[in-house]
């Protein structure tokens, strides 16, 4: 096969090695990125099912490219991870929703609190956990409201250390979040083990409630668990009315979508919450 097929194994050759110099050059200025000024956050909120009152924020991050124009995170976060840079990506993060956030005082009062996407390999590590956990200490003004995002994947390795991380944690003050609940093969497990303040339905659920009663069914019985358990549920990728009334009849508390609101820049969030004040 690999000799009948030589041209064209060649040609994947050159294909990969193009690939591979994309994903350097990528990897090189990504590292500037994190240095100037290209970074930046956008706010996403998430809201109480019945009255669509805001509950929190969830952070995500942008990268505008000179010449690629906004780079999504699903490429640039995992390139992070690969390469050693999760940290610096994290504390910038916080830094910057520590420079922007406060000082809107809407923090602790019209936003409960602020939710922070973290990497697999970050969580799976107690020291980078112990220095993020330090780091966040040092952003006095944000440090009571930070709410921690991984993913149901993170905690797979180890249920266990998992568990032990998170229970210490949280006795310092921190709270977390399971996200993309539902796609991993520890669900159970974890709600089980783990005692998190949230669990977040992936978008994939979301995406069929309407149409496919066995996801209907599970996400039913997902919120009856997080509610005997006393976890907070929000169904993310909420994109239409049909989806949020769905999701209300099945005693969904809370939901995060484009129907409700896109993640924005801080000064959008700003105006969003005021024009929210007024209603
Ligand atoms: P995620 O944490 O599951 O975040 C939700 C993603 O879905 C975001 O994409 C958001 O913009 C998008 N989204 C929100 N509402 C809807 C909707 O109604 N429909 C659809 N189709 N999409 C919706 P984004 O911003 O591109 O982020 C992708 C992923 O990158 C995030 O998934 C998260 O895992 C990761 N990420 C983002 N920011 C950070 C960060 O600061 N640090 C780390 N480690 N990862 C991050
Ligand atoms: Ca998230
Ligand atoms: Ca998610
Ligand atoms: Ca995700």
């Amino acid at each position: 096969e690999a000799k009948r097929t030589g041209n064209r194994i060649c040609f994947h050759n050159k294909q990969l090695a193009q690939a591979e110099r994309q994903r350097s050059d990528l990897l090189k200025e990504l590292k500037v990125a994190l240095t100037n000024e290209s970074l930046s956050l956008v706010y996403q909120p998430k809201y109480s099912a019945d009255k669509l009152r805001i509950t929190g924020v969830e952070v995500l991050v942008r990268w505008h490219h000179p010449y690629h124009g906004t780079i999504s995170p699903a490429i640039f976060v995992p390139l992070a991870e690969e390469n050693g840079l999760s940290r610096i990506l994290s504390e910038f993060v916080v830094t910057k929703v520590a420079k922007e956030l406060p000082a809107t005082g809407l923090l602790g009062n019209a936003i409960p609190h602020v939710s922070i996407n973290i990497s697999a390999t970050e969580f799976n590590s107690a020291q980078a956990m112990e220095n993020l956990y330090d780091f966040i200490q040092s952003q006095a003004q944000l440090a009571p409201y930070v709410r921690i995002e991984i993913t149901e994947t993170a905690t797979l390795n180890d249920i266990g250390k998992s568990s032990a991380l998170i229970r210490s944690l949280r006795d310092r003050g921190l709270s977390f979040s399971v996200d993309d609940f539902g796609t991993g093969y520890t669900s159970l497990a974890m709600l089980k083990d783990v005692t998190v303040d949230e669990i977040k339905i992936d978008r994939s659920f979301v995406a069929v409630i309407d149409s496919d009663s066995r996801a209907r069914t599970i996400v039913s019985a997902v919120i009856a668990m997080a509610s005997n358990f006393r976890i907070d549920v929000v169904a993310e990728g909420v994109e239409t009315e049909a989806q949020l009334n769905t999701l209300r009849e099945m005693g969904c508390k809370q939901v995060q979508g484009y129907y409700l609101a896109h993640p924005m820049p801080i000064k959008a969030l700003v105006e969003h919450l005021e024009v929210a004040q007024t209603h």
